[in-house]
């Protein structure tokens, strides 16, 4: 969907998982259902394959959970040992099946499907421009607009260069799994804001949004696809070929799938994480550690930070002073239970089903908390409304003193490029001071971590780094909102055959 200022806010902004797989003579549909169970919390709204089995394409694209989107008779009618997978979630918006991927389409040369994770900033303008030239549209997603974009190229110019005009139209974020007949195609876009990684398989090679997905198919991860490359897999899963189509001085990696939302037993860029959530953790030990009893995670966002925190916490004081060897430090304790039956709070709709949704969810553990002072480590607030309830539940059972220490700098802005943050008005630190927010939510102490500490855990310098949610300064050209680095204005004209 196409991003925009404030204004935008109530139209959908995905948050995705991307999958693909191309092997030696198997059905590559199997496979492609057990890697969107492991992207199934990149997106829980829709979930979608298509193969391709060297004559033609099949697809099956339905709304709802993996495991409740597809029926053994719809595996076995997704023919080929090639194909494409996606987890959707838009997070506002209709609910609509034509916005739901893979997105398909048969033109002149061939068949093409896309699967999409992140957000276009320049689609409306590419959408009139093909419009203008006779391409219909289905759907006002920004993932048709890049599938009829290929298409044109493609009546007129071999696949890597069709890729790469596409590549130089369209703006913003994006990490592609495509299928141009029963080749396998995996696009990152020129800064890497959404992650995007290669896996061998036996028997073939896989493209999935994490490497979780990779493990699950028992594969072994290569490494990410850079920003700006093309990966095209063999349709007979013997080996692939990389171009890297586009380059760029600087990357725009989303901090925040480190820390919130990829699963931490993957490995993006490079790095755990899982590790870089601990890291974070003892970061924010050393920057606002609290000498209390108990050392606490929200399940199960906080717990890696909230590991990292205490591990910290054992070997220094609070004020950075060798912890004395007869001084055990803080107590880890998993103070609060999570009921893992209840769907995540965001989804929820009113602010009132969000606040019951937390009650539901969570429940403290009196014996953890009673007459204690008590740390609650989460990864990050967005509106405010879990850490209000926890502080209030974790009272209730008896607490006397309640600290509260947030993995991540305050959210201030919303996200535009796939993660689901909420509008500025929703968001508690988009005009509130941290001191404000910890009397609103009435903790007795409020920290969060500095974006400082943030780059240092993830071993990279601020420009490399989308930030936006936390500076309100964006890397892409979103109308309405600052930009914090040059970027690239989008050509309006067919680009020259330049290669
Ligand atoms: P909130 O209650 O609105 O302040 O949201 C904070 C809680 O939601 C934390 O426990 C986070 O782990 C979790 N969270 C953060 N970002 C997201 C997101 N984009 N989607 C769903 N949950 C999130």
């Amino acid at each position: 969907m196409n991003a925009g200022g404030d204004h935008a806010d109530d139209e959908p902004r995905e948050k995705c998982g991307v999958v693909g797989v191309s092997l030696a003579g198997r059905d590559a549909a199997r496979p492609l259902y057990y890697a969107l169970y492991a992207l199934q919390h990149r997106g829980q709204e829709s979930a979608g394959i298509v193969t391709h089995d060297g004559f033609q394409q099949h697809s099956h694209v339905e709304r709802g959970l993996v495991g409740d989107a597809f029926e053994a008779g719809d595996l076995e009618s997704l023919a080929g040992s090639t194909g494409i997978g996606h987890v959707r979630y838009p997070t506002a918006g209709s609910l609509d099946k034509s916005c739901a991927q893979p997105f398909s389409v048969s033109f002149k040369s061939g068949s093409l499907g896309l699967s999409h994770n992140g957000n276009l900033v320049n689609a409306d303008e590419v959408r009139e421009e093909l419009a203008a030239a006779g391409h219909a549209f289905t759907s006002d997603g920004d993932t048709e607009v890049i599938a009829h974009d290929l298409a044109r190229n493609l009546l007129e110019e071999d696949l890597v260069r069709a890729v790469k005009h596409t590549m130089n139209r369209i703006h913003g974020s994006y990490s592609l799994a495509i299928t141009h007949d029963d080749t396998v195609l995996g696009v990152r876009d020129p800064m890497g804001n959404r992650p995007l990684c290669l896996g061998k398989l036996e028997d073939g090679y896989v493209l999935a949004s994490e490497s979780a997905a990779i493990d699950t198919l028992d594969g072994e991860l290569i490494r990410d696809v850079r920003p700006g490359e093309l990966v095209v897999l063999e349709p007979d899963g013997s080996g692939y070929d990389t171009y890297q189509l586009v380059e760029r001085d600087s990357t725009a990696h989303c901090f925040f799938e480190h820390v919130y939302f990829a699963r931490p037993d993957s490995v993006i860029d490079g790095d755990l994480v899982y590790e870089v959530r601990r890291e974070l953790g003892r970061k924010l030990w050393e920057e606002s550690g609290v000498e209390s009893d108990v050392v606490m995670p929200v399940p199960d966002s906080g717990r890696a930070f909230a590991s990292g925190y205490a591990d910290a916490g054992a070997e220094t004081t609070a004020d950075g002073d060798p912890r004395p060897e007869d001084d055990d430090g803080i107590e880890f304790a998993e103070g609060l239970m999570k009921n893992r039956y209840v769907g995540r709070t965001f989804i929820m709709p009113t602010q009132d089903e969000r606040e019951r949704a937390v009650r539901l969810k969570l429940n403290p553990i009196r014996s953890t908390v009673e007459g204690k002072s008590v740390t609650i480590i989460d990864d990050s607030i967005v509106r405010g409304t879990t850490s209000t309830q926890l502080v209030e539940l974790v009272r209730e059972a008896g607490a006397e003193e309640v600290h509260l220490r947030i993995g991540a700098p305050p959210i201030v802005a919303p996200c535009y490029f796939g993660i689901d943050m909420a509008t500025r008005e929703e968001l508690i630190a988009a005009d509130k001071s941290t001191e404000e927010i910890r009397e609103r939510i009435e903790a007795d102490s409020l920290s969060y971590l500095s974006i400082d500490a943030v780059a240092e855990a993830l071993d990279a310098s601020r420009a490399d780094l989308c930030l936006g949610c936390v500076t309100g300064e964006y890397p892409f050209d979103v109308e309405g909102e600052a930009t914090d680095r040059p970027v690239d204005t989008p050509s309006t004209d067919a680009p020259a055959a330049d290669d």
